[in-house]
């Protein structure tokens, strides 16, 4: 984050969240990072695809995509819907030096990431979906690192020595500078060509491949098909939130 171009009620604002538990939104007192009140406004994805998480109208289904092709990956975990509050908070952090909303975000991830493996063995990789470098040194940071990097942390604290680990450096590359996923239109992203990322580095047998968001999915399935290409055996998705479908 660049503290220069902040202004002091900015600096004010994240001071406080930081170290007098208020809300990371709206500064009422909080405990962990987000009130009660805040908290419940946050579009939670409960009816969704069994496999992609895809939003759907009724839940405990598998989607027309699902059903013709199943996806690579073994796991995907979306605990919300790319709408409302998350998808301006998501746009904030991207775009608009909102840096500081990614600690109440990923506290929420992490709490449902231990929900869904209270049963299930854990990942023994992090690694996640990179921007690319030029898109990097456009807005200082890359996202989905500075995510990992939080979640990392997170899951550490609470997991202790079952926490998975996140490479020193990101075995995947962004090597082709597509347009940003969200200004193509639905059948253009779907031709995004595969070669736009490059695998480097070793990688462990059960992966978790984190993303802040998941639209189509096909960066995901991509991405997903190298690591396995690589020799993973299983790649869980983790993902804040889902894209519901334009006609949905
Ligand atoms: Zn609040
Ligand atoms: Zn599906």
């Amino acid at each position: 984050m660049d503290w220069k171009k902040l202004s002091t009620t900015k600096i004010t604002q994240v001071y406080k969240s930081i170290f007098l538990d208020l809300c990371y939104i709206c500064n009422a007192k909080a405990q962990n990072t987000l009130c009660k009140s805040c908290h419940e406004g946050f579009p939670a994805n409960l009816n969704h695809c069994q496999h992609c998480k895809r939003p759907t109208q009724k839940s405990s289904i598998l989607c027309g995509q699902c059903q013709s092709s199943q996806p690579a990956y073994q796991v995907c975990i979306a605990p919300y819907r790319f709408e409302g509050i998350i998808k301006t908070l998501i746009h904030s952090i991207k775009f608009n030096q909102g840096t500081h909303y990614i600690r109440p975000l990923i506290y929420l991830l992490s709490e449902h990431l231990i929900e869904s493996y209270s049963s299930e063995s854990w990942p023994e990789q992090i690694l996640y979906v990179p921007s690319h470098p030029s898109r990097i040194k456009e807005r200082g940071f890359c996202q989905t690192k500075a995510m990992t990097t939080q979640l990392t942390r997170n899951l550490k604290e609470l997991l202790g020595e079952k926490c998975p680990a996140i490479p020193k450096n990101n075995p995947l590359r962004k090597i082709k500078n597509t347009k940003a996923q969200h200004s193509l239109s639905r059948k253009e992203r779907l031709k995004s060509p595969q070669s736009s990322y490059q695998l480097d580095g070793p990688i462990a047998k059960h992966v978790a491949l984190f993303d802040d968001v998941m639209t189509t999915g096909s960066t995901i399935e991509n991405c997903t098909k190298l690591l396995l290409k690589a020799g993973a055996e299983r790649v869980d998705v983790w993902v804040i939130a889902r894209t519901p479908d334009k006609e949905y």
